[in-house]
């Protein structure tokens, strides 16, 4: 029998009834955040806001944001509301400077987050008898071990692939017949070309469907995909400081839009400018209140992502809000191979050389199907002048060092000072090529 919710009253509530929870679900967060989180605390005593005051869901507004800076402000674990000693699990992403976001789960935190991802499976119409195959990558980053819990709280089976070694993940497709695929939308066309070096035919695999995300990727790229595998590709949304990957998720149903689990993330729009909430189905900036979190909970985090709200009942039956696919983003972070890369990262990187001056461009292309980055940075003078063997060891200096706190592989060039064009305003130091 196919499974069509994974909590089909909650999934399905009217939307009366769902407004109802949320409120109590939020009431209860804000106490808890204003007696365990100081920097919550004085945020909210700014404002003159007491939790008592949260009286309906649209008081809401009355709140004050939460930024990637105040996460920066309270590295590591500043704005954790639970004791250390009842955190099982940190994750961390790139924060805008050196130092990462780092986010924490308790036990029920991890429970919760396997639960949505369960909900976002059967939406991609998952069951306990599929084979899944999970090539988000493993480690500090959330996609790996998010999906993977989520796929053992619904009963299948996860292969637990990771990410890289193509060759590799085709022949245990082949071998263990998967049908689930779960990968940055960019890896999956890169999977399609290694079959075809491979002479593997994708129509005699048994996938069926493919869940993509962590990176932006276009209606025809959705198309690519579908052809080259010969599957049903879905979107999928989140980020690791609201949980990890399952905070919204497409149906197979839906004509476009993916729900978002808004019993446990709230969602809003917001005018990225003034601040101010925006009516249904405008576009703006995407703000969560996580409702139930206990280790890392959040209230109006600002994404930075910019979509929109859908309200209507959705043809699967799902009465959950949709958002729509994120479009771009308010700030100049880079998604390059699924690693946010934001343009200050570099900076620092650079700050820290001798020789190297501050200027620098980064140029972002889509060679076949992969992201590929190109760092331009002007050399002062005299280093430029020196002899070529010094240029090369700075060069690979460079290099190692975007690598190893970044993450991702650049290619760096030097140029001679006054190279790259000065602007008079804002200066222009990213150039995307990609055609996304
Ligand atoms: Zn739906």
């Amino acid at each position: 029998m196919v499974t069509l919710y994974w909590e089909e009253e909650i999934e399905t509530l009217p939307r009366q009834g769902l407004e109802s929870i949320q409120l109590k679900r939020l009431q209860r967060l804000v106490a808890r955040m204003y007696h365990k989180v100081l920097p919550y605390r004085e945020k909210m005593d700014a404002l003159g806001v007491k939790p008592e005051d949260i009286t309906s869901l649209a008081d809401l507004q009355r709140l004050p944001f939460t930024t990637k800076d105040d996460l920066r402000d309270n590295y590591p674990f500043g704005l954790f509301a639970s004791p250390m000693d009842s955190v099982v699990r940190v994750h961390a992403s790139s924060g805008t400077t050196g130092k990462p976001t780092v986010v924490g789960y308790t036990e029920k935190d991890i429970d919760l987050w396997a639960t949505v991802m369960a909900r976002a499976l059967v939406c991609a119409g998952a069951t306990s008898g599929d084979m899944i195959h999970n090539a988000y990558g493993y480690g500090l980053f959330t996609g790996g071990l998010g999906v993977h819990y989520g796929v053992e709280k619904l009963g299948a089976t996860v292969i637990p692939a990771s990410g890289g070694n193509s060759k590799r993940q085709i022949t245990l497709m082949q071998d263990f017949g998967s049908s689930i695929l779960l990968c940055t939308p960019s890896y999956a066309l890169n999977l399609a070309d290694a079959m075809r070096d491979m002479g593997v035919n994708p129509e005699r695999l048994s996938l069926k469907v493919g869940v993509f995300g962590a990176e932006p990727w276009s209606k025809n790229m959705r198309e690519e995909v579908e052809k080259k595998l010969h599957i049903q590709a879905v979107d999928i949304y989140g980020l690791s400081e609201v949980m990890g990957p399952g905070v919204g998720m497409e149906c197979l149903a839906s004509s476009g839009g993916m729900h978002v689990f808004e019993d446990h993330f709230l969602p809003e729009i917001i005018d990225p400018d003034t601040g101010e909430v925006l009516p249904p189905g405008e576009e703006g900036e995407l703000v969560f209140t996580t409702l139930t979190k206990e280790a890392f909970p959040l209230i109006r985090y600002r994404t930075k992502d910019i979509s929109r709200l859908y309200y209507d009942t959705c043809t699967c039956g799902r009465t959950l809000v949709r958002m729509e696919k994120v479009t771009g983003r308010t700030d100049d972070m880079l998604i390059i191979r699924g690693v946010n890369v934001f343009p200050s990262q570099i900076e620092h990187v650079l700050m820290g050389i001798d020789g190297v001056e501050p200027h620098y461009q980064i140029v972002v292309e889509r060679q076949g199907n992969l992201d590929t980055m190109q760092v331009l940075v002007e050399v002062s003078g005299a280093v430029f002048s020196d002899e070529i063997r010094r240029l090369e060891t700075l060069t690979r200096r460079i290099q190692k060092d975007i690598k190893d706190i970044l993450g991702v592989t650049a290619k760096v060039k030097l140029v001679e000072p006054k190279t790259i064009q000065r602007s008079e305003g804002k200066a222009l130091r990213v150039i995307d090529k990609r055609k996304i």
